[in-house]
């Protein structure tokens, strides 16, 4: 599957060898779901990578 330009949706921040994998697969953005698996600075190297790093809700229970 190309990867060049994707977005990456996770479910917590990466860790540092991921976001390694993620920058150099050509990734343009990564959603990270809030309240997820807190990592290791991945989010830090990103951005310091030019990958936009967005923060998003995750799904919400409809009944609370
Ligand atoms: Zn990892």
């Amino acid at each position: 599957m190309r990867t060049r330009d994707a977005w990456l949706l996770v479910t917590g921040e990466p860790c540092l060898l991921c976001a390694k994998l993620i920058h150099h697969a050509g990734i343009q953005r990564v959603l990270v779901v809030a309240g997820g698996y807190v990592g290791e600075n991945g989010c830090t190297y990103l951005v310091e990578h030019g990958v936009e790093v967005v923060q998003v809700e995750g799904p919400q229970d409809p009944r609370a």
